[in-house]
């Protein structure tokens, strides 16, 4: 298996790719060394979902079988070992809305009904509990206090990312669970890159009315072609980095992917790569 790594972004290996009976998924050996706490990515291998979800889909949304998803949550909870009765998945709808979730929540959005909705951001205390958060594109950004023994995921496309639901996730743990700035550790997950995503002038109008005009540069490519269009190349995973640290989150506690989802269609959904026709990948973090 290839993975096509963005070495412009980041040149140290981020990201292992682990196989048990089919199921592949990849993790951060380095972010699961800091914290203690485990991390799984699911790739597209190993489910039961054919043609455009083919193999190893998370969602219904997109029209896939409910039966075939809920198949493909038990095979990824057993190969990775936070089992789909321990993993409580997001609804997410673009929003900041950022939940508490229980031992009360096991299973919801995996094997049973969630019961809630417009969730894009999970936090809990509870171990054993996966935190599981969907994409194919957008950017997952996990989060781990070791010290404190909190965990949390966000959902962060471009919407989630000016809504700083990064900043608010890294605030939210520091005021409701007292951790400290300097034990949050954080990883950027696999989505879009800058340079396959292209956004047009209204989209860059709210990244320049949220980030400081001497980070626009670095966040808004814009080649002389697109100077006719008003179109801009649009840094989704530094966008996603400063929210962080905005929050207080030191730099070398952040790891960023360097794993693009619509580089790398094949292995993980990519909603641009496939102009929409595609299933959904997911992420879970846990406390062991
Ligand atoms: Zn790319």
């Amino acid at each position: 298996m290839q993975l096509h790594e963005c070495k412009t972004k980041n040149d140290k290996p981020v990201f292992s790719l682990l196989e048990h009976e089919g199921v592949k998924w990849l993790t951060s050996k380095r972010f699961e060394e800091m914290t203690g706490f485990r991390l799984a990515i699911a790739t597209r291998f190993g489910g039961v979902s054919s043609g455009i979800y083919e193999s190893l889909n998370f969602s219904v949304s997109q029209g896939d079988d409910p039966d075939l998803v809920k198949e493909n949550f038990v095979r990824f909870g057993h190969a990775t070992g936070i089992q789909a009765e321990n993993m409580v998945v997001s609804q997410q709808t673009h929003t900041t809305h950022l939940r508490c979730c229980t031992k009360e929540d096991r299973g919801k959005g995996a094997v049973r009904h969630r019961g809630y909705t417009d969730v894009d951001g999970l936090y809990t205390d509870e171990p054993r509990l996966g935190l599981t958060i969907s994409f194919a594109d957008c950017v997952p950004v996990f989060f781990a206090d070791p010290k404190k023994k909190v965990i949390a995921a966000v959902h962060s496309g471009w919407r989630g990312t000016v809504g700083k639901i990064g900043s608010k996730m890294a605030l939210l743990m520091q005021e409701q669970y007292g951790c400290s700035p300097d034990d949050i550790y954080a990883l950027i997950g696999p989505s879009i890159c800058q340079d396959c995503y292209e956004v047009d002038e209204p989209v860059a109008a709210r990244f320049r009315e949220v980030y400081k005009e001497e980070q626009w540069p670095l966040l808004l490519v814009q080649s002389e072609k697109q100077k006719e269009t008003g179109h801009y190349q649009l840094d989704l995973w530094e966008a996603n980095r400063i929210n962080l640290v905005d929050a207080g989150v030191s730099n070398d506690h952040i790891i960023m992917t360097n794993l693009c989802t619509c580089c790398n269609p094949n292995l993980i959904f990519s909603h641009r790569a496939t102009k929409g026709r595609r299933g959904v990948t997911v992420g879970t973090i846990w406390m062991p």
